[in-house]
């Protein structure tokens, strides 16, 4: 199987287009990598790739990718499916933006379902343009793409809606979900969970059996975004335990007693990792994603 990381910044990308923190402006002045958002592809010989979310930016990367550059035929394209972690707005306004692709098989948990008919209608929208075919997912069940070569097992990974149903979302444990991506072949398996509310003997049972994963890097801090003053909302609040502190995302995957590489993915421009010469100590075998990487698994 082949997993492509096409991008690995949080909402909002790396500049984000207001934003004028030491970090964005870092990221436009060249001193520091420019991050597209957080968005990944796999595939069982490259011969067709499915994405893992539609982020808004998604147009420019798959332009960086020559995995998903068109062709032979005047509109061919390699993209076959999008499976969705969540609702939120960075992970799937770019479904609008594929518009131009007919016959994409959508696959979304329930709730995520059923919001992109009423809240946030996109597949109402898009009815006129692609004909898009939603499958229904559920946590702990596997699914398997391109004739069986991948299996995937959702699982949950967090509980919290998007801003946009706060109000009139039902609750549901399947909002958030993270993904254990085998090749069925090989028997080796990706973990891929961009949002992570808090840790769970669930997300510890899957890292343990992972060969490689992709973890929620949002922020480094609880309150990094008001110390910032940027926002109010805390880490958790948004939906991502903070990778720092006793109960954050690092402590934790490193207290396993077996755990794959792990790369850290859906980092948030406020989140002081991505500054040249920062003081966040990383263990080894954690490290920041790039956009991008390719591996073989
Ligand atoms: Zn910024």
């Amino acid at each position: 199987m082949l997993f492509k990381i096409l991008g690995t910044a949080a909402g909002g990308g790396f500049p984000q287009w207001n934003c004028a923190c030491a970090g964005c402006n870092a990221a436009r002045d060249g001193s520091v990598r420019r991050r597209l958002h957080a968005c990944a592809a796999l595939s069982a010989t490259g011969e067709i790739w499915t994405l893992i979310n539609a982020p808004p930016d998604i147009a420019a990367q798959i332009e960086q990718s020559q995995e998903l550059t068109p062709g032979p035929g005047l509109r061919e394209t390699r993209l076959r499916g999008v499976i969705l972690t969540d609702a939120e707005m960075d992970h799937t306004i770019g479904l609008l933006v594929l518009r131009e692709q007919s016959n994409l098989q959508i696959y979304a948990t329930e709730c995520v379902r059923k919001t992109l008919h009423d809240a946030f209608p996109i597949d109402g929208l898009l009815r006129n343009y692609a004909s898009m075919t939603w499958s229904t997912i559920r946590c702990d069940q596997s699914f398997n793409i391109e004739n069986g070569a991948i299996s995937i097992t959702p699982f949950i990974a967090g509980q919290k809606r998007p801003r946009y149903v706060e109000a009139i979302g039902e609750a549901s444990s399947e909002w958030v979900i993270g993904l254990a991506i085998r090749d069925n072949d090989s028997g080796r398996s990706v973990l891929y969970a961009p949002a992570v509310e808090a840790w769970s003997s669930t997300l510890a049972s899957v890292l343990e059996g992972s060969t490689i994963a992709f973890i929620d890097g949002t922020f480094w801090t609880e309150d990094e975004m008001s110390k910032l003053g940027i926002a109010k909302r805390t880490a958790t609040e948004c939906g991502h335990v903070p990778l720092s502190g006793t109960a954050g995302l690092i402590e934790c995957v490193s207290s396993l007693k077996k755990r794959p590489p792990v790369h850290l993915v859906h980092i948030n421009n406020t989140n002081p990792l991505l500054m040249q010469n920062h003081q966040c100590p990383l263990p080894k075998g954690i490290s920041l994603a790039s956009d991008g990487m390719l591996i073989e698994v």
